[in-house]
């Protein structure tokens, strides 16, 4: 997706499109970063519990919109943590090093030249590299941007994905269920997918098995929307529909990919619009989604790709040790014989458990 300036409310989540570079320090100004008292190291340097050293509190600086006075020589200030420093002080005691007083101030400890003071630029300094383009921008990226004044980041925006189920035997979940009919499990699952996988989304479920009805929805999602990720009707039953109005009208091809859960796809861009119509069947829609519309949703909101297993050699073909845990694939042992049909690739669904020495065993989960 083009990169886009975007509120920071928005930006949450999205790949940076450009480096962030500094304009401000951080901090801004020198501030002091206890509660205490600002004072010139020098003037209290003698001070111990033995020999506390007693100065007159010449001023209050509370944290704030306002520029201190400098620091009168032979006193101290009040400070509050994140308040400015006055021009002349080089250290903060920190209230615990004192006797708290107003008037003037007892002073048990001396300080180093220094001492929680916080400096202008020590944080971040004008012109340094904030964040890198292509960082997610998590919690912390978000307040950082902000911390340095950035209000609105150049991001890839979020690509919107409408997900249409179609079947005149799905009723929307929570609905007491008629003969013949089943719940719209696919519509809910391919939405979270997305969700997951970054995308905005937009759920039309339960779309007719009638051509013009679908043609109409399909038609209007079009106008406003970055993908459309379709499920069910494009078998070879007569009545499958998304199959039916996309063969003819669209660039949209149906092919059968040797592949198992999944067999029939099809994909197109119509109008501009990345088309993924997914088989019907739950576990085929979502193993569907992984490998197809997951890595093309990476790639839209700016993300290099992952190396899913698919795409990753097997370990005894190119000699690796096995698959890298941060791609999101891990290594696991067989723990029973798995076939798959021959001249398919096979995507079984298996359940992990850890064996008494830690391994990572794949047995099967059934269809
Ligand atoms: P189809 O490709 O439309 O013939 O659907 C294949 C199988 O998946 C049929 O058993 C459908 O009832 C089922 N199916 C289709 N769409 C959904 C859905 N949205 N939720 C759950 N099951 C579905
Ligand atoms: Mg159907």
């Amino acid at each position: 997706m083009s990169p886009r300036r975007t509120a920071l409310r928005e930006a949450h989540g999205c790949v940076l499109a450009a480096n962030v570079r500094a304009t401000v320090a951080v901090p801004g100004f020198d501030n002091s970063a206890m509660d205490g008292y600002a004072a010139r190291a020098a003037e209290v340097a003698a001070a111990s519990e033995a020999n506390p050293v007693t100065l007159p509190v010449s001023g209050e600086i509370m944290a704030g919109p306002v520029r201190p006075e400098p620091l009168v020589a032979g006193t101290v200030a009040r400070i509050m943590t994140g308040a400015p420093l006055p021009v002349g002080a080089d250290t903060i005691v920190q209230l615990e090093w004192t006797d708290g007083g107003t008037e003037t101030v007892r002073i048990n400890r001396a300080p180093r030249r220094g001492l929680h003071i916080r400096r202008a630029g020590e944080d971040i300094a004008p012109g340094n590299l904030v964040l890198a383009a292509g960082t997610v921008l998590g919690a912390a990226q978000i307040g950082l941007l902000a911390a340095v004044n950035v209000a609105r980041p150049a991001v890839h925006p979020r690509p919107r994905v409408a997900v249409l189920s179609t079947g005149n035997e799905l009723v929307e979940a929570g609905t007491p269920l008629g003969p013949g009919q089943i719940v719209d499990s696919n519509s809910h699952a391919i939405a979270a997918a997305a969700h997951e996988a970054g995308a905005v989304v937009r759920r039309v479920a339960g779309v007719s098995d009638d051509p013009e009805a679908f043609a109409e929805v399909f038609e209007e999602l079009l106008k406003n929307t970055d993908v459309i990720v379709t499920t069910g009707g494009i078998s070879v039953g007569d009545r499958d529909v998304v199959k039916q109005v996309l063969s003819k009208s669209s660039d949209v091809r149906f092919e059968r990919i040797a592949m198992q859960p999944g067999k029939p796809q099809g994909f197109g861009v119509v109008d501009g619009v990345p088309v993924f119509t997914l088989p019907g069947n739950p576990v085929s829609a979502l193993v569907s989604f992984e490998l197809f519309v997951r890595p093309a949703l990476r790639r839209m909101r700016g993300l290099p790709p992952r190396v899913t297993p698919l795409a990753t050699q097997v370990p005894w073909q190119d000699g690796s040790a096995g698959l890298d845990p941060s791609s999101g694939a891990v290594t696991v042992v067989v723990g029973e014989t798995l076939l798959s049909q021959s001249g398919k690739r096979t995507f079984p669904r298996v359940r992990l458990e850890r064996d008494a020495a830690g391994e990572l065993v794949a047995t099967s989960a059934g269809g």
